[in-house]
């Protein structure tokens, strides 16, 4: 295993608490090569059948960490796929798979890049993580580091949602309220880690959490039988759960697995798309946006990866699109009334980036596609009810509840 630089091409050895590149400084976001020749003898179609592990650490091989580190003691990620056949029809498509990565154990995909954080710290000896969040990232990091025996200090804007200050505080961690945005959580967290050398786990510039979040790919292509879908949808605000996404189907692919490399559809919320519009410029820099969407997750006017997220797009033939507020609360309805699975508003917004492609023709109805739930919408009960509705309000009585069922036939 080693590191090479986005940048500039540069490889390094792979230390337990490696960040940036040090030729190129922040932006010189480091990516993780494995002995591919190495991993093929390992990793077969063959072995994982035959391996009883129902966990993402059933690809140890494509992992970045030794397998006798401790790990957390928590069932993370193989998640259910789903085939969502009225859901497919509700959108105008044939053949939907819903990957529901809400049932990790704190209810979203951030758990599996904590969950390898959370080791590579282990093994940098480290007794205290830290990271600045939205929420999910924090919520993760907080449940994965107590299930390994280590401390956590996240950093989150005031406008978390309670959800997930909730499962922060119960984890134990230490939680820093930023008033500000998610952009002054980022800097002050990184400030306090240069401080007190703290294991950094914020996503982007830790080369080893994107490796955590390729699993899900990996997942997907095993339960569909190694065929690769068409599409897969996922959300983006940082960009390193669609570079997992990508970066996943891409080894699997290298390394023979699957005959094709799925395109990928990233979808950011249109009141903060600034990867959306550098990806639609045809360039790899973007400029900073407010962030103004009830998604919150996805929430990101300063984007972290921006090389690595749209690489992991353009390298796979696919697409972004932008999706406003009412279409992410109508796609957490159409998911949870046709599926029986509840999205938080950032997961939702892939579905509601599937439905436009679907309606504009950028995927046909035949092609097969993944969604991916990233988190679940019980973390959100606030944007969960907005997208709801309203129940039946009677007193106890059987007349009343007659002519209300009546009223809404
Ligand atoms: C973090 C997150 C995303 C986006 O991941 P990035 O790496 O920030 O692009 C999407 N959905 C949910 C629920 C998340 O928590
Ligand atoms: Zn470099």
């Amino acid at each position: 295993m080693e590191l090479v630089c986005t940048l500039c091409g540069r490889t390094d050895e792979a230390a337990p608490d490696a960040r940036t590149c040090p030729h190129c400084g922040v932006e010189g976001i480091l990516d993780v090569v494995y002995d591919y020749d190495q991993v093929r003898r390992e990793l077969t179609h063959v072995s994982l059948a035959a391996n009883p592990e129902r966990s993402m650490w059933r690809y140890l091989p494509l992992l970045p960490v030794s397998p006798d580190t401790p790990r957390p003691n928590l069932r993370l990620g193989w998640t259910p796929l789903y085939r969502a056949d009225r859901y497919a029809r509700a959108i105008g498509l044939r053949n939907v798979y819903v990957k529901d990565d809400g049932q990790n154990p704190t209810a979203s995909l951030k758990d599996r890049a904590s969950a390898v954080g959370v080791v590579k710290a282990v093994e940098a000896g480290a007794t205290t993580i830290a990271c600045s969040s939205t929420g999910n990232a924090g919520s993760s990091l907080a449940g994965n580091a107590t299930a390994a025996g280590l401390r956590s200090v996240i950093f989150v804007p005031e406008r978390a949602p309670q959800g997930k200050l909730a499962q922060l505080l119960l984890f134990g961690a230490t939680v820093v309220m930023v008033k500000g945005d998610y952009e002054d959580a980022f800097r002050l967290s990184a400030e306090a880690i240069d401080r007190w050398g703290w294991y950094n786990r914020n996503a982007a510039l830790n080369p080893y959490l994107v490796e955590g979040k390729k699993t899900v790919s990996l997942e997907i292509a095993e339960q569909l039988g190694w065929k690769a879908p068409d599409w897969v949808a996922v959300s983006v605000g940082d960009g390193c759960t669609v570079a997992g996404v990508g970066k996943g189907f891409v080894e699997l692919h290298k390394l023979g697995l699957i005959d094709r490399v799925p395109r990928v559809l990233g979808v950011q919320a249109e009141g903060c798309a600034p990867l959306y519009r550098a990806f639609k410029e045809g360039v790899e820099r973007f400029v900073p946006e407010p962030e103004e969407t009830l998604a919150d997750s996805i929430a990101v006017g300063v984007p972290r990866n921006p090389v690595k997220a749209l690489r992991a797009v353009r390298g796979s033939n696919g697409e972004m699109v932008t999706v406003t507020d009412d279409e992410i609360l109508a796609a957490m309805r159409t998911l949870g009334r046709n599926a029986g699975v509840l999205a938080e508003p950032a997961a939702a917004a892939s579905f509601a980036g599937l439905a436009k492609a679907a309606a504009t023709g950028l995927i046909r109805p035949e092609e097969v596609v993944v969604g991916i739930v990233t988190g679940n919408g019980l973390k959100d009960v606030r944007s969960s009810l907005r997208a709801a509705g309203e129940p039946i309000h009677i007193g106890p009585d059987l007349s009343e509840l007659e002519r209300a069922l009546a009223a809404r036939a």
